[in-house]
């Protein structure tokens, strides 16, 4: 199926994206007839008698019991963000690694294999092949995109296909209805982590992909001020998924929640702006001269830039760039010459970021490892925040004049 293109409008509902992120999940009239949602800060949940246990229990009744399996405020978040995606369910974690983690162990067993595009987040590849390895789980890396390599590295003890899109740092775009349709031909569950594509610029769901994942971390939440992490699927393969994060933990605060679904509320309004400056900022770097390559979907030279239109509504804030000529040295003088972005990983907040990923996330990693994962050291990754692109733009032109 193609994509909707129905601009702003989330599937199964006829109220666009913005209209859901404000309202869906929450009752209409709410406690102490507040129009925010309460923070209650409890970590168990009192029954009037012992019926009520039972009939709780016998009839899985919607309510809270302990703090661990959930809380009011996780809920409504919950509720928003499966209306946001378009799916019949959404798990919240403590963090993204937390429901890749959590996701991964529910549904793999000893003896099972797992199919991974290469390009992806390092924790991620760090947990499949370090820990998973441990529980007898295989894995196999294909380079990204490649189909044909995935479909021969599947086989009857594959249970999983995994992908990002965009990845991350060098945002390739994956066909999603050929990634979807490889799941279905082989009975094998499919992932998308589409963290930095967010709800608002793709939908894996429509595609007949199995597992939505995104790190709240970024986008969803907003302002660089909360980690978490969000599963979207069937209610049927969630399920065993939600009964081990009751005994793993990894749950939200309530206070966390409360910022998470404050932070949603101005979610299409960021993502317009992030949108916009990530196509103004990859536009400027690609003709600046001392820029030798740009990575960004928006991008008429994107390899994938396409199948990125047609699927994506905008292609993020997210621009990795590479310094022409220059050795890991002068490509960091640029970085510590910017003076708006700030030096830190991560990214989909309000205030732009700007790294080095040989510095940042790949410093103990080999010069080959570095290679195979595509990590040249002249390379610079941008998360663009909310400000306005002409300032950005301007910081970014003093700092590669200004490391030269
Ligand atoms: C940040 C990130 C994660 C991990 O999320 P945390 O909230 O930091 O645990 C996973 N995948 C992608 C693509 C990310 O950018």
């Amino acid at each position: 199926m193609m994509h909707s293109h129905k601009r702003g409008r989330s599937p199964g509902s006829s109220l666009g994206s913005s209209t859901v992120a404000v309202h869906a999940g929450e009752a209409r009239q709410k406690p102490g007839d507040a129009i925010t949602d309460p923070i209650f800060c409890a970590s168990t949940y009192t029954f009037t008698d012992t019926q009520t246990v039972i009939d709780y229990i016998e009839q899985d009744q919607p309510r809270q019991e302990y703090g661990r399996y959930g809380n009011p405020g996780e809920r409504v978040v919950e509720q928003k963000l499966a209306a946001l995606e378009g799916g019949e369910q959404a798990l919240l974690y403590s963090s993204g690694m937390a429901a890749i983690v959590g996701l991964l162990m529910s549904k793999l067993s000893a003896g099972d294999e797992v199919v991974f595009f290469d390009e992806c987040y390092h924790r991620s590849r760090e947990f499949c092949s370090k820990h998973l390895a441990r529980f007898g789980v295989v894995t196999h890396q294909v380079r990204t995109g490649d189909f044909a390599a995935m479909e021969s590295a599947i086989n009857v003890r594959t249970k999983m296909l995994v992908s990002e899109s965009p990845t991350n740092p060098h945002l390739s775009v994956i066909d999603l209805e050929c990634f979807g349709a490889l799941g279905k031909k082989h009975g094998v569950d499919t992932l998308i982590d589409a963290t930095l594509a967010t709800p608002y610029n793709i939908k894996p769901l429509e595609y007949g992909v199995d597992f939505v994942l995104h790190s709240a971390t970024k986008y969803l939440g907003g302002h660089n001020d909360l980690l978490a992490g969000v599963i979207i699927g069937t209610n049927e393969k969630m399920e065993s998924v939600r009964n081990l994060r009751g005994v793993m933990g990894a749950i939200n605060s309530p206070h966390n929640m409360y910022l998470l679904s404050r932070g949603l509320k101005t979610f299409e309004l960021r993502m317009d702006r992030h949108n916009a400056n990530g196509q103004a900022v990859a536009e400027f770097l690609e003709g600046h001269s001392r820029v030798e390559k740009v990575y960004y979907p928006g991008l008429p030279s994107h390899p994938q830039h396409a199948i990125a239109k047609q699927t994506m509504k905008g292609f993020g804030g997210l621009v990795t760039f590479l310094i022409k000529d220059a050795d890991w040295r002068a490509t960091a003088d640029v970085v510590d010459a910017a003076k708006l972005a700030r030096i830190a990983p991560s990214l989909g907040g309000v205030e732009s970021l700007i790294e080095q990923p040989l510095v940042m996330s790949y410093y103990q990693c080999t010069a080959e490892e570095r290679q195979r994962y595509g990590i040249p050291d002249n390379m610079i990754r941008m998360a663009c925040g909310i400000e306005n692109a002409a300032d950005l733009i301007d910081d970014l032109q003093q700092a590669l004049e200004a490391g030269q």
